[in-house]
């Protein structure tokens, strides 16, 4: 297969820094979009993922899965892009498109295990599939989304996985309005969830251990806010919740959120913390309560997702940095020093 090589930034250890690099691009088959990168929003799971901290990462490791750019090159069989479109690429970029959930439009559950953006076995190279800290990308058309022209591009970069991840549980456990809504943990998920629960017509309570968030969570469109640690506060809300959305990746006690829920009131995980979280029978028994998790979403959704954001004018609130700060931006991620996603200017792999 004819390939092109390309400007990238990656890492070739765990332990190493990322650093410009090469890699290489299949040509556009008939049904690949070739895009070139414009915005890359930074998660955390590229952190993870770079230094090995999830295990089976392949090196060189190119991270990078809310790309946003403008379609330079269609294949002859592609239908719904041409040359010149905006367009982005969340965290998958293929699967196998014939089980159960695909048939669905759950690729993202695919039982063969969906194609990720970085770091799965490339089906049409002999490698591993390298993400959006790079000049372009070539994608089949049926993984590449269309994206709303209204809004500000590099801010709609985490709506690709930011966005999605909180889309999709409150779209399936049909969040709306004369619900309230807890959001627990303000960070990159946390505040998407916030904008698009109110979007939704919920009521969204925020709950978050740090005072200094409390003013920026009603900002962002909460209609109260409660410290965790205030026993008081929680206790008034004890058994009023409709849904709760869990974003935080750190260890903390599930079962005082469990106590909040309505009951037939779902809690669910999007935030992965590294311990098993410990659940007393009776947080869920006396009121049918449920706990469950969510993994992104499907490309039907995604794209039903960005119109929902176009529509409502939702985007992230991003910092723009260049990928030569990469590094620091992911010190400065551990810490949780950022408001709310970092976004890389693709402009600076030029330099
Ligand atoms: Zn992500
Ligand atoms: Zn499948």
């Amino acid at each position: 297969m004819e390939v092109k090589y390309i400007k990238a930034f990656g890492t070739q250890a765990a332990e190493a820094p990322l650093e410009q690099l090469n890699i290489n691009r299949r040509k556009p088959t008939p049904n690949d979009v070739e895009i070139e990168i414009l915005y890359c929003g930074v998660c955390h799971s590229d952190l993870h993922t770079a230094r090995n901290e999830w295990h089976g990462t392949v090196y060189p490791c190119v991270p990078g899965h809310e790309i946003v750019g403008k379609i330079v090159s269609v294949g002859e069989h592609v239908t719904k892009f041409k040359a010149g479109d905006l367009a982005g690429v969340g965290c998958m970029v293929d699967s196998c498109q014939e089980c159960e959930y695909c048939r669905e439009d759950l690729e993202q559950y695919c039982i063969n295990v969906a194609t990720q953006t970085y770091n799965s076995p490339d089906k049409h190279l002999n490698t591993q599939t390298f993400g959006g800290y790079s000049e372009s990308i070539v994608v089949d058309e049926k993984f590449v989304l269309r994206v709303p022209d209204n809004l500000d591009l590099a801010a709609v970069a985490p709506l690709l996985c930011a966005g999605i991840t909180t889309y999709s549980p409150l779209k399936h456990w049909n969040v709306g309005p004369g619900q309230k809504v807890g959001v627990i943990g303000l960070g990159g998920l946390g505040h998407m969830a916030v904008k698009i629960a109110k979007a939704m017509g919920a009521e969204v309570i925020v709950f978050t251990t740090s005072p200094s968030k409390v003013e920026d969570a009603k900002r962002l469109g909460a209609d109260a806010v409660v410290l965790s640690k205030d026993a008081d506060k929680m206790q008034q809300y004890a058994g009023k919740l409709h849904f709760i959305l869990d974003a935080v990746s750190a260890e903390h006690d599930i079962n005082t959120y469990l106590n909040l829920l309505r009951v037939d009131g779902s809690l669910v995980l999007v935030g992965a913390p590294e311990q098993p979280l410990p659940i007393a029978a009776f947080s869920l028994i006396p009121a049918r309560r449920s706990f469950s998790g969510s993994m992104i979403g499907g490309i039907a959704e995604t794209q039903e997702m960005l119109d929902f954001c176009g529509k409502h004018n939702i985007v992230s609130d991003i910092e723009m940095i260049s990928l030569q700060e990469i590094n620091n931006a992911y010190d400065r991620l551990l810490k949780g020093d950022v408001k709310y996603r970092f976004v890389i200017d693709m402009a600076s792999l030029k330099k």
